[in-house]
């Protein structure tokens, strides 16, 4: 009867929680991105599964009998696996998804696809760039003349960009917090993914105060599939569908 959950965010730690509490059997799955993830109350296991075919092994080794895909929605790799190998070794699948920021009065986003289309839209003259997309892709800025501001979970070995200062922090901020960072690294810009959730969007709201641009990156596309956005959906769904 267990449970896999696909993690690396603050809805799958509290899904993690509920599972807990509810008696139900549960496995939280980390990539192992970060050095020290956040202690669970369920069984952890860490690193990919290797592809498509190494999670549906894992799935049917494991006697996995539901899974929910709990991952960021910047992570489509592991999320387009999770439907392909859910398929394949016929376990039901749920997707627990924040849902997507929308503007408000005040707010100057510009909505860009894609980390290239984002590159594109810094063309122009240096300014500082906070710079909220994590570590991966930042190779992707090295080309052009800003200072960037980065917010890392982990103090980072080494840096593609020449120009960059870097605040180790792990969420969730808030909007205070973000302001007065901002103001102290001087920004002119954010480039930020649409994550969704409570926890990133101090760094909107912040802007929208300080009147900031924001270049906001559209979430990747993904298989259909079941989604929900609240913990209580999932536990409702699995209550339902183990009949307990
Ligand atoms: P990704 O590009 O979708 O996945 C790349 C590979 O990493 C997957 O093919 C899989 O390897 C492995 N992987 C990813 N998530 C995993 C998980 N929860 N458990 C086991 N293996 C996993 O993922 P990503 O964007 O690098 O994100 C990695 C992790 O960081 C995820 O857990 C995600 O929730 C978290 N995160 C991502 C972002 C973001 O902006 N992308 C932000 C915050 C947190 P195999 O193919 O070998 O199975």
């Amino acid at each position: 009867m267990t449970t896999l959950i696909l993690g690396g965010t603050t809805e799958a730690s509290r899904l993690a929680s509920a599972l807990a509490e509810a008696g139900l059997p549960a496995v939280l799955s980390y990539a192992g991105r970060t050095e020290s993830p956040r202690a669970q109350p369920v069984p952890v296991r860490i690193g990919g599964f290797g592809g498509v075919g190494g999670l549906a092994a894992y799935l049917r080794h494991a006697g996995i009998r539901r899974v929910v895909d709990a991952t960021h929605p910047f992570a489509a790799q592991i999320s387009r696996n999770a439907v392909a190998a859910c398929a394949l070794a016929g376990v039901p699948l749920i997707a627990l998804e924040r849902p997507a920021w929308e503007a408000r009065a005040g707010d100057r986003w510009t909505h860009v696809p894609d980390i290239a289309a984002a590159v594109a839209a810094l063309h122009g003259p240096a300014e500082t760039v906070f710079l909220a997309i994590g570590r991966q892709h930042l190779a992707e800025f090295a080309g052009l003349p800003h200072r960037f501001l980065l917010r890392l979970v982990d103090p980072p070995q080494a840096l593609p960009l020449a120009d960059a200062v870097v605040e180790v922090a792990r969420g969730p901020f808030d909007v205070a917090g973000d302001r007065a960072l901002m103001q102290r690294h001087g920004v002119g810009r954010i480039v930020a993914k649409n994550a969704g959730g409570a926890g990133a969007e101090a760094k909107l709201i912040a802007a929208r105060d300080l009147g900031l641009p924001v270049i906001l990156i559209d979430r990747p596309a993904l298989p259909e599939r079941r989604v929900v956005a609240t913990v209580a959906e999932v536990m409702g769904w699995l209550h339902a569908d183990l009949g307990v």
